[in-house]
């Protein structure tokens, strides 16, 4: 057996128990030592009986003198009752509901009991670590620093603590060290293997803290040793060089009805000095909400579908590609370019001044012979079906919603055009509106370049933002009613409805700390509550509409373009109007439950409104009087400046949370260290330092496979 044979092949191990181990991610013996405690219960003070105090912590070792199971009728409860001794007096411990502990727990034997002292009748131990003291065995589960892992129903912390102590002596020696010598010396790191073992068994915090520093160097080392590694790739390859037409792109903007901000004129001249290299670009548009992101894409696009090519602009949502869809047309009206629609459920064309819609396999017809030069869509615009002729852009809108492991997926797929004797591949402009935190730009996207689009255009105005307290909530409907009486529309937007899940009530750990989150969640029915209380209790005489995921597409669409085209004055919403929805005759976005959204999350949310002339308002209900909360809703009264927020909510809610419950796909370790601005910075500057060097890392065989397994582990094979 070594590290990589799966659990299966561990004979001890019951099909029961691998399915369970499964549900934690742990599929082969690396797996188990991989899995890291969260914290340490510190049971290694150990006291003599007769010295134990009221509420302390601590340990007690001595013979048990009496054990027995007692029944209790009223309760239906099985009580587990010993007496325990040692040279300085005699103590109780009680456990409930674990009968067949007089099975293991016997009169005349020597235990070890860690646990807080309380007080019944006299001082006692109620539901105390436990276990038998051995002559020459170590301690495990009292006694010492404990530690405590993210659980499943049916693996306790003190299951994965036995079953590793048992492993980890007969496999340690397989850990083979990949970090380069010389690179241990200068960050002052512990050996792999020492600092596996001193992970799960530390003896001091100090040890703790040292095999921690250790793994979170390599996980964050990893990333970046693979994010660095795949901008060479990318740029190994050749795009097509596409020459600035100065007349083109400056009658372009000067059709438009405003002035471009310099932000967006220097985030356009950067990309379209890319597109004039042979050199993919691989670049990020990163601008604040309502910054103008899609001019200046559409900037982009024009100047490669006129040199002949064609471009593509996804959007994470069928309703974002639907709006991109119009806009573009809108935008690039006079240009007489062929622009279409491909999403999971329409298609549609538009040229020649005029819009229609057109069967899957005739659009992705138009697609393969040229004809259609801009297609705008959703995900299926990457998948094996379509294929372009000349595709020599790539646009990915909010990318946020883009994980590591999807862009890498997306570079995957791109496939390259045979032109003549040159393969190309095409130039890649992602945009967000998600503010990245420093840590995160120079991780997770670390292979990108970035533009800033960091100056909004002028006369936008400031949003009024307020937390509404309870008892003002029929103030605020009263509120609205007037703005709506004035001709503004409103958004109400409904957080997620957790639906109770067995493995989260049976289980009484931390629930965020919990690997395999089963929680469901239903914002359809969120919604479909909140509309139902609009329509038939506040405001039956108003046009109330909603809008949620289950809906079918055409509805979507039909819900949006009525909402944009004024014939309904609220609409009741999930999240999915988070990203770049655009109704400048909406002046109050109202959000329940505000409390469940990451900062980054309510920031876009507040974006949808003050984009008009008219005077906006942001109100924030919250039923959590939590003091983080709190201070987080402030935090975005205060604060207007989405970059801001990003650094805000990652230093109160850490990177877990970034986002509502995005998943990153990272591993826990490296997202715990995130907020670490300086370790960060110091790893990714090791990592470039040893890529200039080596760039393939021929010298450093075990770190390559190192990686490759890495890769593996968190989805991006
Ligand atoms: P986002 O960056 O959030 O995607 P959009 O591209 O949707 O922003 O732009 C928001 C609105 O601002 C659009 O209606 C767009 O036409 C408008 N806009 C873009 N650039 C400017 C500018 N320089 N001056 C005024 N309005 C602009
Ligand atoms: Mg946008």
């Amino acid at each position: 057996m070594n590290l990589d044979s799966p659990i299966q092949s561990i004979s001890r191990l019951t099909p029961t128990y691998q399915k369970r181990l499964l549900k934690l991610g742990i599929k082969n013996l690396r797996d188990i030592f991989y899995h890291f405690p969260f914290r340490y219960e510190d049971f290694s003070k150990i006291k003599p009986i007769g010295e134990l105090k009221l509420n302390e912590t601590a340990t007690i070792q001595g013979q048990i003198t009496e054990i027995k199971n007692i029944k209790t009728w009223k309760k239906r409860m099985y009580i587990t009752e010993a007496y325990i001794q040692d040279k300085t007096g005699v103590i109780k411990a009680i456990w409930f509901n674990q009968p067949y502990l007089t099975d293991t727990l016997k009169t005349g034997q020597t235990v070890s009991l860690s646990g807080k002292i309380s007080f019944d009748k006299t001082l006692c131990l109620s539901n105390p670590a436990y276990e038998k003291m051995q002559k020459h065995g170590q301690l495990c589960h009292t006694g010492r620093l404990v530690a405590v892992y993210p659980e499943t129903k049916g693996i306790s912390s003190r299951w994965l603590r036995y079953i590793i102590k048992m492993l980890l002596p007969k496999f340690l020696s397989q850990i083979k060290d990949y970090l380069p010598l010389e690179i241990k010396k200068s960050q002052g790191l512990l050996d792999l293997s020492r600092a596996i073992e001193q992970i799960h068994f530390p003896k001091t915090i100090k040890h703790s803290e040292a095999a921690r520093k250790r793994l979170v160097f390599d996980e964050l080392f990893l990333i970046q040793l693979f994010v660095l590694q795949q901008k060479m790739k990318w740029r190994k390859n050749i795009a097509p060089n596409i020459s600035f037409d100065q007349t083109l792109i400056k009658n372009f903007v000067e059709s438009f009805p405003f002035k471009l901000t310099d932000a967006q004129r220097r985030s356009a001249w950067e990309i379209l000095q890319d597109l004039d290299k042979s050199k993919p670009m691989n670049r990020l548009l990163e601008g604040d909400v309502g910054s103008g992101k899609t001019v200046v894409a559409a900037i982009a696009m024009l100047q490669a579908t006129k040199a002949g090519w064609q471009a593509a602009l996804m959007a994470p949502t069928e309703i974002l590609a639907q709006q991109h869809f119009r806009e573009l047309t809108k935008i690039l009206i006079n240009l007489d370019l062929s622009i279409g629609l491909l999403t999971g459920t329409e298609t549609m064309a538009f040229s020649a001044s005029e819009f229609k819609t057109t069967k899957k396999e005739d659009l992705l017809k138009d697609i393969s012979t040229g004809k259609i030069q801009i297609v705008v869509g959703t995900h299926a615009l990457i998948q094996k079906t379509v294929n372009f002729k000349k595709l020599a852009l790539v646009v990915v809108d909010e990318q946020h919603r883009f994980g590591v492991a999807q862009r890498a997926a997306l570079q995957k797929n791109i496939k390259k055009i045979e032109d003549g004797l040159t393969q190309t591949i095409p130039h890649l402009l992602s945009m967000t509106a998600t503010p990245i935190p420093r840590t995160l730009a120079l991780t997770i996207y670390g292979d990108l370049d970035i533009s800033l689009l960091d100056e909004l255009p002028k006369g936008r105005q400031e949003i009024i933002t307020k937390i509404v307290a309870p008892i003002q909530r029929q103030q605020a409907y009263e509120f609205i009613r007037r703005q709506i009486k004035e001709g503004r529309q409103v958004f109400v937007i409904c957080p997620r409805i957790e639906v109770s899940d067995k493995l989260q009530t049976e289980n009484n750990n931390e629930p965020h700390l919990m690997i395999n989150d089963n929680r469901s969640w239903d914002d359809v029915k969120a919604v479909k509550e909140e509309y139902e209380k609009l329509h038939k209790i506040i405001f039956p005489d108003l046009r109330i509409n909603m809008l949620h995921g289950k809906l079918k597409s055409k509805e979507k669409e039909k819900t949006m373009l009525d909402f944009k085209n004024g014939k309904t004055d609220i609409l009741v919403s999930t999240s999915v109007v988070e990203v770049g929805v655009d109704v400048p005759n909406a002046t109050v976005i109202m959000i329940e439950g505000a409390d469940r959204f990451g900062l980054a999350q309510l920031h876009q949310f507040r974006g949808r409104v003050g984009r008009g002339t008219h005077q906006s308002y942001c109100f924030l209900f919250s039923e959590s009087s939590a003091k983080n909360t709190n201070a987080r809703l402030k935090a975005i009264i205060n604060c207007k400046n989405g970059f801001e927020l990003a650094e805000k909510d990652l230093e109160i809610r850490g990177p877990g949370h970034f986002y509502g419950n995005q998943q990153w796909g990272l591993p826990d370790l490296s997202m715990a260290s995130l907020a670490d601005v300086a370790l960060v910075k110091n790893v990714r500057q090791e990592a470039q330092k040893l890529i200039t060097k080596d760039p393939e890392l021929t010298a450093y065989p075990m770190l390559c496979e190192k990686i490759r397994q890495f890769q593996k582990d968190i989805h991006l094979e």
